[in-house]
């Protein structure tokens, strides 16, 4: 059986099945996070929706469960699993832009240097991730905090229509002209309910943006914090503050510092007004801030290769305040090798707001995104540096919003009850109703799983 269903995929797919006797299959499997060395059983790369179809139905007959690759950036190593089938939509990347009604059609697999580019050749842009070698289909699914997150919402709030492929094999629409629970589900709950082949996004005219990094000494972190938690309470909700504390480059040598991201989009005129407080009476190494395009504002923060350890994280915060502040300081004062740090992403403006037809993410009232990132190059240093990463989350978690962190950051050893704690019982529940109805088997398990309810 399991051979006639293996031939039937390759008489379709020819050399875009690969299992573990094949040549390609150490390099097919490799994703983002070096610590994740998964052996799927068959990994199927789809160029088209029929592919997708062929490879559920062919899961389905060998009774395996379903890995969905997109970008392959999930620090959990959710794309790969042991044993699996893996959709890898990595050949996916189409993108297409209707300049009449400005909304972008999205490909499964694209990632987000795909998007960007074609949306501002109309003068467009979707709010995706900062880093522009992510892929679209799980930061999008999971929430998605980007420059402009302040004046367009997460990156979920503006999905507006998806096709997907459910565990049996079936096409399905999620919007208005299908089911609208699933585009509730989808705007947060995750790849639980099948392959998402197409998004389709709502899209803003960002115009003119000023924006880039202010850097200080590690050693006015308490300063810094203060200012930066003052700042976000008091000013203009498109104002975007992310601020890697004491995160080294790519190389461990490199001086730590404190570097503030920041990204005022439409406001370019009182943006000095603005940013005074990051720069007055303050200890500024360098200030970069300028007028920018937002493509320019996509490529600040360069791309961390593939092949490095990570282990993230964290807790949406109720607040930035002392007994957080204090808790960073202890962490950075105890992180020692590596190349991690404190990263602090600001939750504000229309963040804070459902978008129409609700969201299933629910850390809407967050203020920031508090997540420790331990990254590292050494498998000597796997117990140091994870235990580290778990301290100082545990330490960020003294002012934690719901007990949980960003799903898009979780490590691999998230726990089922932050998930849950992450939706609330609520919106928990509802997800696991949808989850019922597309995907009772849970086939689709490799993720920040609900389980059929
Ligand atoms: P994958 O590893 O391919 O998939 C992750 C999960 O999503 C898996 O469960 C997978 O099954 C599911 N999935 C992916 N595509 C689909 C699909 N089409 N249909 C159904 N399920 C799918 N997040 C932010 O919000 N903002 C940032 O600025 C940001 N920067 C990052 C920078 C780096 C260097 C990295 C590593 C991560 C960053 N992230 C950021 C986190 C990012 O959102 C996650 O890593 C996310 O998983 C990336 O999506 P992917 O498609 O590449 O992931």
């Amino acid at each position: 059986m399991e051979h006639f269903v293996i031939d039937r995929l390759r008489a379709s797919l020819q050399d875009r099945v690969t299992t573990p006797v094949d040549e390609a299959y150490d390099s097919e499997r490799v994703t983002f996070n070096a610590m994740v060395q998964r052996r799927p059983a068959v990994i199927v790369r789809a160029r088209s929706e029929d592919d997708v179809v062929a490879a559920v139905i062919a899961a389905a007959d060998l009774g395996l469960p379903i890995a969905v690759r997109g970008g392959g950036h999930s620090v959990a190593g959710h794309a790969m699993a042991d044993g699996a089938l893996v959709v890898d939509l990595r050949d996916m990347r189409a993108v297409s832009v209707d300049s009449a009604t400005g909304i972008v059609r999205v490909a499964g697999g694209a990632l987000w240097e795909d998007v960007d580019t074609a949306a501002w050749a109309h003068g467009l842009a979707v709010v995706g991730g900062t880093f522009s070698d992510t892929g679209v289909g799980g930061l999008a699914l999971n929430g998605g905090i980007g420059w402009l997150s302040g004046i367009a919402g997460f990156t979920c709030d503006n999905i507006i229509r998806a096709e997907i492929v459910t565990a049996d094999g079936e096409r399905a629409i999620a919007g208005a002209d299908g089911d609208p629970d699933l585009l509730w589900a989808l705007r947060g709950g995750g790849g639980n309910f099948g392959a998402v082949t197409s998004f389709e996004f709502r899209t803003i005219v960002p115009g003119t943006i000023m924006a880039g990094t202010l850097s200080y000494p590690i050693s006015a972190m308490k300063q810094i914090l203060r200012r930066i938690a003052e700042l976000a309470a008091s000013a203009p909700g498109g104002l975007e503050l992310m601020a890697d504390i004491g995160r080294a480059g790519v190389t461990p040598d490199d001086e730590r510092q404190i570097e503030v991201g920041v990204c005022l989009p439409g406001d370019t005129d009182n943006a000095a007004a603005v940013l005074r407080p990051l720069r007055a009476g303050m200890p500024v190494l360098d200030d970069t801030v300028r007028v920018m395009s937002y493509p320019e504002i996509q490529t600040m923060n360069g791309r961390i290769p593939f092949g490095l350890r990570h282990y993230w994280k964290g807790h949406f915060l109720r607040a930035l305040d002392e007994p957080v502040i204090a808790g960073i300081v202890e962490s950075l004062e105890t992180h020692r090798g590596g190349m991690g740090g404190i990263l602090l992403e600001s939750i504000r403006g229309r963040a804070n707001i459902e978008p129409e037809g609700g969201a299933a993410f629910g850390q809407r009232a967050a203020t920031w995104n508090a997540s420790a990132l331990a990254i590292w190059e050494d498998a000597t240093l796997d117990d140091a540096q994870i235990s580290w990463a778990r301290s100082a989350a545990e330490r960020l978690g003294v002012s934690s919003l719901t007990g949980a962190g960003y799903a898009n950051y979780a490590p691999v050893d998230e726990t089922t009850e932050r998930v849950r704690l992450a939706f609330g019982t609520e919106r928990f529940a509802r997800l696991a109703a949808i989850k019922a109805r597309y995907d009772p088997g849970n086939q689709f398990r490799f993720n920040l799983n609900i389980a059929p309810g």
